[in-house]
């Protein structure tokens, strides 16, 4: 589902166009639509499924598109650590920034300006404010945080915060909020206490579940981290390294199919491509030759990456990083079907790492990093964390992070 189909306020939809989304996660076709249906929500949830902007945005929309008080907090979001809390904000300050919304970050650290720069911010009021629990009671407690025209409260990571020991801190939050309010609950997992609480302070939730499915475990799974440039001599180099029957290479666009077919058909490969562009009888007759085994190489779109059984696929290729886990996991799972197993290989180029990295997060694994042979040159360093460059139509800057 494209983002554009949510109806988003335009000011909202320019900043998802900046952040370079385009498709919704599964995470945010089902809790998007119940947010702004007014709904409180417990979603089980994990890192690296596109769970922020699945709060975020229909929050940033309905605070555009309602009345909010002046110098009160409109929204709330209450997550265990400082690092998810910038993490959060920065989501926030890239997705809003052509809203005029303001949003801060509160949590723990700092010295005694940080707080007085937070009293400050605080007593201002926000549109959104991201804390962390102890943090938050410390403001509070002052007197000077105007809650009571509160309509959202957010709890991410809600069963680490449980396993950290905030569960009282968090029920003295909501002590001072309203009691008419949408309340939205995150968590990775649902064990009881997490039901409890959340039994506390959600009215009639919508559950939702979106549980990534896992690998088979018996998929060989490897990356190779390289420029761009190096990537075809790699694909030929990967097809002749072992005597492959049967390979699927996966490109995100239509366009990158189209390039690596034509430099692999120059080169021999018994290879042909399927994507969009093609009519539905050329895709048949090549799809019918690849399962005969009368093609060795089929390059695809992910068109080709959930659903379609074909047996005996002993590597797949991933050209580019897959947009996301779930996309990953599909397009690895065309290999080692039923009884056999299978190769998996990506080729992460310097822009692709940060995408990558999510991705491991959501597998819970590091996938072990191939090495490239010398005869393609140095090679980058594999650095996830890195943010990869800025390719929006403006440049964020932190007019919204009061800090
Ligand atoms: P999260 O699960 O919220 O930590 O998000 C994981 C990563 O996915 C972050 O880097 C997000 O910026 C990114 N992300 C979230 N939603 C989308 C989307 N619809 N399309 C592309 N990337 C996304």
């Amino acid at each position: 589902m494209k983002f554009k189909d949510f109806g988003f306020d335009a000011r909202l939809q320019e900043g998802i166009e900046s952040t370079g989304y385009e498709n919704a996660t599964p995470i945010q076709e089902q809790v998007i639509p119940q947010i702004l249906a007014g709904k409180d929500i417990i979603a089980a949830a994990q890192t690296g499924t596109g769970k922020t902007a699945a709060f975020l945005l229909p929050v940033i929309n309905m605070l555009l598109t309602s009345h909010q008080e002046e110098h009160h907090i409109n929204a709330l979001i209450i997550v265990p650590t400082r690092e998810l809390a910038i993490q959060i904000a920065q989501n926030m300050e890239g997705l809003s920034y052509f809203t005029g919304l303001s949003s801060m970050a509160v949590f723990g650290g700092g010295d005694g300006i940080v707080f007085s720069n937070e009293k400050k911010a605080l007593s201002h009021g926000a549109d959104v404010v991201i804390c962390t629990p102890g943090r938050m009671i410390a403001h509070l407690q002052m007197g000077y945080v105007k809650l009571d025209g509160l309509k959202y409260l957010i709890l991410d990571e809600a069963d680490r915060m449980l396993d950290m020991g905030f569960n009282d801190d968090i029920m003295k939050i909501i002590s001072y909020l309203p009691k008419k309010r949408q309340t939205l609950c995150f968590s990775a997992t649902m064990p009881s206490a997490m039901r409890s609480l959340a039994h506390k302070i959600l009215d009639h939730p919508v559950e939702i579940n979106v549980a990534l499915s896992k690998p088979p475990e018996k998929i060989i799974q490897e990356a190779f981290v390289v420029y761009d440039a190096q990537k075809i001599g790699l694909v030929k180099y990967l097809l002749k390294s072992k005597d492959f029957k049967s390979v699927i290479v996966f490109c995100s666009t239509k366009d990158n199919v189209k390039q690596l077919s034509r430099d692999l058909k120059r080169a021999n490969f018994s290879i042909e491509e399927i994507h969009s562009d093609l009519d539905q009888e050329t895709r048949e007759r090549v799809l019918r030759r690849f399962k005969n085994k009368e093609l060795k190489v089929l390059v695809a779109t992910d068109i080709l990456s959930r659903g379609i059984d074909i047996e005996d696929i002993d590597l797949v290729i991933n050209y580019d990083v897959p947009h996301d886990g779930e996309d990953y996991v599909h397009r690895i799972g065309r290999t080692a079907r039923a009884e056999t197993d299978g190769i998996a290989y990506t080729l992460i180029n310097e822009k692709e790492q940060k995408k990558f990295g999510d991705i491991e997060q959501l597998l819970g694994k590091t996938i072990t990093k191939g090495n490239v042979p010398e005869q393609f040159g140095p090679t980058p360093i594999y650095n996830p964390l890195l943010k990869p460059k800025f390719t929006g139509k403006k440049r964020f800057n932190t007019k919204n992070i009061k800090r």
